[in-house]
């Protein structure tokens, strides 16, 4: 059965130094926002989820839970949403060469303390066993290859991981034919990963215009058509910050997918439902 995976990576102010530059009008990154931009982002996804009864994964980063942590204990109390982490401040797994530049990727010793960091905080502050993560920018093919890397998802405890996000370019559209798998080959046949295809919001409204989110939903269709046709899984990503900077409440760019998805009776699963479905029905290898 095609299946919609919902989820959202909650990064606001993730980079500390923005935590000191929001507002300031020529800073980097998004100075038009407000610092509540987490809880209100929060707020236009929480609407919408529950209109469709949509169930969604939240992907925390650890400096963003610490810095909004009445708006995230709300989240808990929510039903649909459940959580999963996405490193402590956004730090990149492998490298990132985008439009020239490189993102570098952080040493071992920094994504161990990252990860772990962010698995103690989900427990101490939100009373969560994290079982999911996703990796910030996601990669062509990614963690393949990579037991390394690999062994540093599996000691946190971590059971799913979501880091497949580009296509063999290195942008977006990530193919919907790529589809999730468990890391047998690498070692570690009990870590599944769940990609998350197509267009990212950002990188999307980046190419199109940050007030076309009536013409996203158009686009969105297109996948959920898709899908349909050829019964595939396709993992959502979208952000905290970006339901108040390419205006959802205004357009309902989130509210037409989802809407559009239970039209065409896609199943709509979080990504930690949608793990727990595959341990169900195709048992880890051992
Ligand atoms: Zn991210």
């Amino acid at each position: 059965m095609a299946t919609l995976v919902m989820g959202y990576d909650v990064e606001f102010m993730a980079i500390g130094e923005g935590l000191a530059r929001a507002g300031i009008p020529d800073a980097v990154g998004y100075p038009d926002m407000p610092h509540e931009a987490t809880g209100m982002g929060l707020d236009l996804i929480r609407q919408a989820h529950r209109e469709f009864d949509a169930p969604a994964t939240l992907f925390l980063c650890g400096r963003t839970l610490v810095h909004a942590l009445p708006v995230l204990r709300q989240a808990t109390e929510e039903p649909l949403f459940d959580f999963g982490q996405h490193t402590y401040s956004h730090v990149l797994f492998k490298d990132d060469h985008w439009e020239g530049g490189v993102f570098r990727a952080s040493p071992p010793e920094a994504l161990i303390h990252e990860v772990e960091a962010s698995q103690s905080l989900l427990k101490e502050h939100l009373g969560i066993d994290g079982i999911g993560m996703r990796t910030p920018h996601g990669h062509w093919e990614g963690l393949r290859g990579r037991p390394d890397l690999l062994e540093i998802i599996d000691r946190a405890g971590i059971k799913y991981i979501t880091s497949w996000g580009r296509n063999s370019d290195g942008g977006n559209p990530t193919p919907l034919d790529i589809q999730p798998f468990w890391y047998t080959d690498e070692g570690y046949p009990q870590i599944l990963e769940i990609p998350f295809q197509f267009w990212l919001d950002g990188t999307w409204f980046a190419a199109h215009g940050n007030d076309q989110g009536l013409k996203f939903i158009e686009v969105l269709k297109t996948a959920i058509d898709y899908i349909v046709e050829h019964d595939l899984v396709y993992g959502v990503c979208f952000h905290d910050w970006a339901m108040l900077h390419y205006n959802e409440e205004g357009t309902r760019w989130v509210w037409g997918l989802l809407e559009y998805a239970r039209s065409r009776g896609v199943d709509i699963k979080s990504y930690t439902q949608f793990y727990e479905s595959m341990l169900a029905e195709v048992p880890a290898p051992t």
